[in-house]
């Protein structure tokens, strides 16, 4: 019998360039460079952990990457939209431009991989009504672009400041957001029939447990509230970025990603904090993928 509570690692496969769009650096050519590299390596730390991971993916590239997307779904793991081309910001897009994004994304990994595609994350987590409609009505079981806790205000508010000519920070309800509910639920309203899958955060402080933070805070800090975390007897959501597993050293990295968190961290210091982190999850909870869970509970 089950007792214990899941965990749902998560990746987002952005790519190089869609990071450094994310910056304000506008107009590069897609580049592959994280499934050369980054994939791989976290394809086999996952596979020491026992773990599986939903790896939400930018549609733009499935084609190009059918043979490791068939390969990541061949070993458990999930495939799931994080849009066609990875626009910010999201949820002003035009209705039509939305709809490529939401609905096109799915056909072509779904094609591409060969799996049924069953979540989507917004890029950045800008989410609102409109996208939620157009999830739900694209036929997608669950979304997973609620971020509970206030760090996405201040999130936003540094995108906002680091791009020019960005639309309203505020097409997204983000206060709403940041204090919404911080364990799974049914959506009601718009995107009703969605099931939602928040990131985790801690109860009281909603201190995220979102792997770039680990950059950015002391490791004590961050490891204490990731125990915190476990200690519920809540569902988990790990989200990570194929990035974090990436070196500028990797042949091909544009070294404008310096300015990203942990960039500049030796790769295996990296990677040993993300086996460690892997291994206290492994250990207290069962791991499973998004659509499995909305199938359990179904
Ligand atoms: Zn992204």
């Amino acid at each position: 019998m089950r007792t214990r509570p899941f965990a749902v690692i998560s990746c987002d496969l952005d790519t190089v360039d869609r990071h450094l769009q994310g910056y304000g650096i506008e107009d590069l050519p897609p580049c592959d460079v994280i499934y050369r590299t980054a994939v791989p390596r976290l394809l086999e730390l996952l596979s020491e952990c026992g773990l599986p991971c939903v790896f939400f993916t930018i549609a733009r590239d499935a084609h190009d990457q059918r043979t490791l997307l068939r390969e990541m779904v061949a070993a458990g793991h999930e495939i799931a939209s994080h849009s066609m081309t990875h626009p910010q910001p999201f949820s002003s897009l035009a209705e039509n431009a939305l709809n490529l994004e939401v609905a096109g994304s799915k056909a072509a990994l779904s094609e591409a991989s060969g799996s049924e595609i069953a979540g989507f994350r917004a890029p950045a987590w800008d989410i609102n009504d409109r996208v939620l409609k157009q999830i739900a009505g694209a036929g997608y079981s669950y979304d997973a672009s609620v971020f509970p806790t206030p760090a996405l205000i201040a999130s936003r508010l540094s995108a906002y400041h680091r791009s020019e000519g960005m639309g309203s920070i505020f097409s997204m309800d983000l206060f709403a957001h940041a204090f919404s509910k911080r364990t799974p639920y049914k959506l009601t309203g718009a995107g009703s029939g969605l099931t939602e899958f928040p990131v985790a955060v801690t109860r009281w402080l909603r201190f995220p447990t979102y792997h770039t933070l680990a950059y950015l805070t002391p490791k004590p800090v961050f490891m204490r509230a990731l125990r915190s975390v476990l200690k519920r007897n809540e569902p988990l959501g790990y989200e990570l970025h194929a990035a974090d597993l990436l070196a500028l050293s990797d042949e091909g990295v544009d070294q404008r990603m310096d300015r990203h968190p942990g960039m500049k961290l030796p790769l295996e210091d990296k990677t040993a904090l993300l086996r460690e982190i892997f291994t206290q999850i492994a250990a207290a909870r069962d791991a499973t993928t998004y659509r499995a869970a909305v199938d359990r509970a179904a």
